[in-house]
């Protein structure tokens, strides 16, 4: 597709962080580049639309960046998954394991119900724990994952293998 090009250039590279060894994929530049930021909603709106997806799930933080956008083109309502104790109401949680120690993500009780169908959104995936865990979540309360879609995947870090057989869409792969 040869929108992807662009949307590839727009993401800046920051060596260093947010600790030395880390080349950091910075999605804020893409959101400057009007073109490349509407091409990017663009593709993920066209490759959803028509598959019957009634939420749209995004992960802290910048899931709420791409997410909203895509959840209003296809018609689906819009789910944060947070980090904890983020989200006033009743809240399920998913435990899931870092580089050192463990996370957790959490969704309100009543935000979507058994038999929905759900994307899952993030901006990358490095290892897959994080969107392994926001599956699992979801699959607890009886919504099916069609597929999870990150702007960017880090192919090294093999994370598409932890997502087990779920679909994973990518627009861009960073080496
Ligand atoms: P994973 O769980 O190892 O796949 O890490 C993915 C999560 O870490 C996502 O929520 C990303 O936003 C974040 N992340 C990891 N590395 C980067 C990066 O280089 N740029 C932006 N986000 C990153």
């Amino acid at each position: 597709d040869h929108r992807l090009a662009r949307i590839a250039s727009s993401i800046r590279v920051i060596p260093d962080f947010p600790k030395p060894g880390i080349m950091f994929q910075d999605i804020t530049t893409l959101l400057l580049d009007t073109k490349a930021f509407k091409d990017t909603i663009d593709m993920f709106v066209e490759r959803y639309r028509d598959k019957n997806i009634s939420v749209v799930a995004g992960v802290e933080a910048r899931g709420f960046i791409f997410g909203p956008p895509i959840a209003l083109a296809i018609g689906a309502k819009f789910v944060p998954l947070r980090k904890p104790k983020k989200l006033p109401g009743e809240v399920i949680s998913e435990e899931y394991s870092l580089e050192y120690g463990t996370d957790k993500m959490e969704m309100h009780v009543g935000a979507v119900e058994a038999g929905e169908r759900a994307l899952v959104i993030d901006d990358l995936i490095a290892t897959g724990g994080t969107l392994a865990a926001a599956i699992k979540l979801l699959e607890r309360v009886g919504v099916e994952v069609v597929e999870c879609a990150c702007v960017i995947e880090l192919p090294e870090l093999k994370g598409r293998e932890r997502l087990g057989d779920k679909p994973l869409f990518v627009l861009v792969s960073a080496v």
